[in-house]
C-alpha cells in the first residue's frame, strides 16, 4: 500500500495562506486549517462529524445528517412563529423593491420599519438590545427577505452577516456592549472591509496596514478598501490591516493581518460614491479610505496577527444564511412562473400542461427543495454546537446561488417576452442573483476549498496508514479496517456502506444511488491522491470535478434525510417530497457516475484538460479568440 504524504504538505500550505502565500486558495471561507481540525497522530484519527468530510474518506458520517435536524424548541418556535407574520406583511406591504432599485437605495420608510422590526439585531442577545435569534430562527427571516427584495437584503446582511459578526464572534465584552446595542437597532450601520483593488480572492494579500504606535495605545490605520457594501453608509468597520508581529518562536518580525473595529468619528475615514452595479442596485457599495485613522489598541478585534482567521470565521458563519435567503427568492420566483404557465394559454391549451414547462418547473422545485433542506441542515449544525460544518456551508453557498440563477432563468423562459419586461419584477432578481456566485467567496474559489479541505482530510487518513504500515502491530485496527474497506473497494465488492437504517424504506433505491457513488468518489479521490500528492493543490481540472462530486453527493444526503423525516412523520407533502428527493438523486447520482468514470479511466479527459490548457493559452497570447472569420476576412 503506497502511503501519501498528501494531508501535511496541504495543510501547510493552506496555512501559509495566513501569511501572505501568493497562491490565492483558501480565501475566502475557511478558517485556517489545524485551528479548527482535529488532531491526528500516528495515523489514528479523531474523526469529523461532518458528513462531507467523511465523502472524501468513503464513510458514511451521519452523525449531522440524519435524521433530519429540529433544533428548536417550543418556544423558539413560538417566538419565531410571531416575527414571521409581521415581517412577511411588511416586505408585502410596505416594502417596494422595484422602487428601490430604480433610486439606487432603499427608501428611508424601509429601513425605519425594518429598524422598528428589530431586523439590524436579529442574531444580537437581548440583553445587548438585538432580537436574540439562532442560526435557524435566523434563516427563517432572511429566507422572507430573500423572497422580496435582495438588494434591502445585502443592506441588512452587510451589516449583521457580516459587518459585525466580528464583534459577535470574537469580541470582549468591553466591545460588545459598546457596539452592539446600537448596532442591533440600526441607530450605526456596520459594514465589513477586507476587498482591496489589488486583493480580491486572495485575501491574504491586503496591503492596508497598522502601525502600532510607539506607547501601545493605538494603530495608525491606512488604506483602502473597494466594493464595500455599506460603505457609504456605515458608521462602524470591521477592518483588515497587516500588523507587525513578532514571531514568538524566531523573534523575527512578520507582517500578519490584525481585524479593528473602526468608527467613522475617529477621523480620517472616507468614502467614494455608490458604484453603478448591475443589481441588488438599492444596496449601497462603495470604496472606502482609511487616511491615518487613529485606531484604539482595545478596537483590536480577536488576537493581534489574527484577522485572516476572524475574516474567514465571519464569512464561514454567514454562508448557511445567503442559502436560506435564495431559498426565499426561489420560492417567490417559482410562485410567479407557475403563475405564468397556469394562465398563459397558447396552441388552445394552458402552457403548464406542455411537457418542457412541466419539466422546467419540476426542476425548478427540485432546486429549492435542495436549497432550502441543505440552509436549515447547516443552521441547524451550528445550531447543536457543531464546528465542523465548513465544507457543507459553502457547499450550501455555491449550490445556492447557482441554483437561484438557474431557476430565475427557467422562469423568465417560461414567462416568455414578459419575463424580459421590468414590469413582472423577474429581470432585477436576474440582475441581483449574478453577484451571489461572486461575493463571499467566489464559487470557483469555494470549489476549490470543496476539493482541498476534503482531500486533507483524506490524505492525513493515508499518511496515518503510510505510519501505520510502519508499526503494523501497534495499529492493526486502522489496518484491518482501512486496508479491508479499501481492497473490497478495489475488488470491486463494494465497500459495506449503507444507509439502510436510517432513511425511510420508500428512499431506499436512491439510498443505494448515492451509496455507490459516494465508493466510486472515494476512490477516485484515493486515487487522485496517490497519484498527484501534494501536486493535487495545482490539479484544478480534477479539483474542479472533485468539488462537482461532492456537491453533489452532498446535497442528495441532505434531501434523503429530509424527505425521510417527512415520510416517517407522515408530513402531508411526503410523497411529493420522495418524488423530489429521488428525482434529485436519479439525476446527481449519473452525474457523479459519469464525472468519476471519467476522471478514473478516460483518456480522452487528460485530452480535454491538455486541450484547455492549450487553447486558454493561445487565446491569452493572441488577446482574444484565434480562429479568423469562416468568411476570411
Ligand atoms: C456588489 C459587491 C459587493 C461587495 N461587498 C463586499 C464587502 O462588503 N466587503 C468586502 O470586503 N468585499 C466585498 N466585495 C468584494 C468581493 O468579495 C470580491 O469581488 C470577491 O471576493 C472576488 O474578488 P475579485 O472581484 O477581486 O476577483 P478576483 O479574485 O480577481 O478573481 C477573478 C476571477 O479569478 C478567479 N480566481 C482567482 N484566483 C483563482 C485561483 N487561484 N484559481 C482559480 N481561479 C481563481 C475567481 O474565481 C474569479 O472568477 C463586493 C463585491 C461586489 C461586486
Amino acid at each position: 500500500m503506497q502511503a501519501v504524504r498528501t494531508a501535511p504538505v496541504v495543510g501547510r500550505q493552506l496555512r501559509r495562506l495566513g501569511v501572505g502565500s501568493s497562491w490565492p486558495r483558501a480565501l475566502l471561507g475557511q478558517p485556517p486549517l489545524g485551528l479548527a481540525r482535529r488532531p491526528y497522530a500516528s495515523g489514528a484519527t479523531q474523526e469529523s462529524k461532518s458528513f462531507a468530510a467523511g465523502m472524501f474518506r468513503g464513510q458514511l458520517t451521519t452523525d449531522q445528517v440524519f435524521p433530519y435536524p429540529s433544533v428548536l424548541n417550543e418556544e423558539q418556535t413560538q417566538f419565531l412563529k410571531e416575527l414571521v407574520g409581521p415581517v412577511s406583511r411588511f416586505f408585502e406591504e410596505v416594502n417596494d423593491p422595484a422602487k428601490n432599485d430604480m433610486m439606487e437605495k432603499v427608501e428611508e420608510t424601509t429601513l425605519q420599519g425594518l429598524k422598528e422590526l428589530g431586523a439590524f439585531g436579529l442574531q444580537v442577545p437581548s440583553e445587548l438590545g438585538g432580537v436574540g435569534l439562532c442560526n435557524t430562527q435566523y434563516a427563517r427571516l432572511v429566507e422572507i427577505v430573500g423572497t422580496h427584495d435582495l438588494g434591502v437584503g445585502i443592506t441588512l446582511g452587510a451589516h449583521q452577516s457580516i459587518g459585525f459578526k466580528g464583534i459577535l464572534l470574537f469580541g470582549t465584552k468591553a466591545q460588545k456592549e459598546k457596539y452592539l446595542p446600537k448596532l442591533a437597532s440600526g441607530e450605526t450601520i456596520a459594514a465589513f472591509c477586507l476587498t482591496e483593488p489589488s486583493s480580491g480572492s486572495d485575501a491574504a494579500s491586503i496591503r492596508s496596514s497598522a502601525v502600532p504606535s510607539p506607547c501601545g495605545k493605538y494603530y495608525t490605520l491606512n488604506g483602502s478598501k473597494i466594493w464595500i457594501s455599506n460603505g457609504g453608509l456605515a458608521d462602524i468597520f470591521t477592518v483588515f490591516a497587516k500588523t507587525p508581529v513578532t514571531d514568538a518562536a524566531t523573534g523575527a518580525m512578520k507582517e500578519k493581518i490584525t481585524a479593528f473595529v473602526v468608527e467613522r468619528s475617529f477621523g480620517g475615514v472616507t468614502h467614494g460614491p455608490p458604484e453603478k452595479k448591475m443589481g441588488i442596485k438599492a444596496s449601497n457599495t462603495a470604496e472606502v479610505y482609511f487616511d491615518g485613522v487613529r485606531v484604539p489598541a482595545e478596537n483590536v478585534l480577536g488576537e493581534v496577527g489574527g484577522g485572516f482567521k476572524v475574516a474567514m470565521h465571519i464569512l464561514n458563519n454567514g454562508r448557511f444564511g445567503m442559502a436560506a435567503a435564495l431559498a426565499g427568492t426561489m420560492k417567490g420566483i417559482i410562485a410567479k412562473a407557475v403563475d405564468h404557465a397556469t394562465n398563459r394559454t397558447q396552441f388552445g391549451d394552458k402552457i403548464h400542461n406542455f411537457g418542457l414547462i412541466q419539466e422546467k418547473l419540476a426542476r425548478m422545485a427540485i432546486l429549492h427543495y435542495v436549497t432550502e433542506s441543505m440552509a436549515y441542515m447547516v443552521s441547524a449544525n451550528m445550531d447543536q454546537g457543531s464546528t465542523d460544518f465548513q465544507i457543507e456551508a459553502a457547499i450550501s453557498k455555491i449550490f445556492g446561488s447557482e441554483a437561484a440563477w438557474k431557476v430565475t432563468d427557467e422562469c423568465i423562459q417560461i414567462m416568455g417576452g414578459m419575463g424580459f419586461m421590468k414590469e413582472p419584477g423577474v429581470e432585477r432578481v436576474l440582475r441581483d442573483l449574478r453577484i451571489f456566485r461572486i461575493f463571499e467567496g467566489t464559487n470557483d474559489i469555494l470549489r476549490l476549498f470543496v476539493a482541498l479541505q476534503g482531500c486533507v482530510d483524506k490524505g492525513k487518513e493515508l499518511s496515518g496508514l503510510g505510519n501505520a504500515l510502519k508499526n503494523p502491530f501497534g495499529n492493526a485496527g486502522l489496518l484491518l479496517g482501512e486496508a479491508g474497506k479499501q481492497l473490497r473497494r478495489r475488488a470491486g465488492l463494494g465497500s459495506g456502506l449503507s444507509l439502510s437504517g436510517v432513511i425511510h424504506r420508500e428512499l431506499s433505491r436512491s439510498g443505494e444511488l448515492v451509496v455507490q457513488a459516494l465508493e466510486q468518489f472515494a476512490a477516485v479521490v484515493e486515487a487522485k491522491l496517490i497519484k498527484h500528492k501534494k501536486g493535487i493543490v495545482n490539479e484544478q481540472f480534477v479539483l474542479q470535478r472533485l468539488a462537482d462530486g461532492a456537491i453533489d453527493l452532498y446535497t442528495m444526503v441532505v434531501v434523503l434525510s429530509r424527505a425521510s423525516r417527512s415520510l416517517s412523520e407522515g408530513h402531508p407533502t411526503a410523497q411529493h417530497e420522495k418524488m423530489l428527493c429521488d428525482s434529485w438523486c436519479i439525476e446527481a447520482a449519473a452525474r457523479v457516475r459519469e464525472t468519476m468514470t471519467a476522471l478514473q479511466s478516460d483518456p480522452q479527459q487528460q485530452e480535454l484538460f491538455r486541450n484547455f490548457k492549450s487553447i486558454s493559452t493561445a487565446l491569452v497570447e493572441r488577446g482574444g479568440v484565434v480562429t479568423s472569420n469562416p468568411l476570411g476576412f
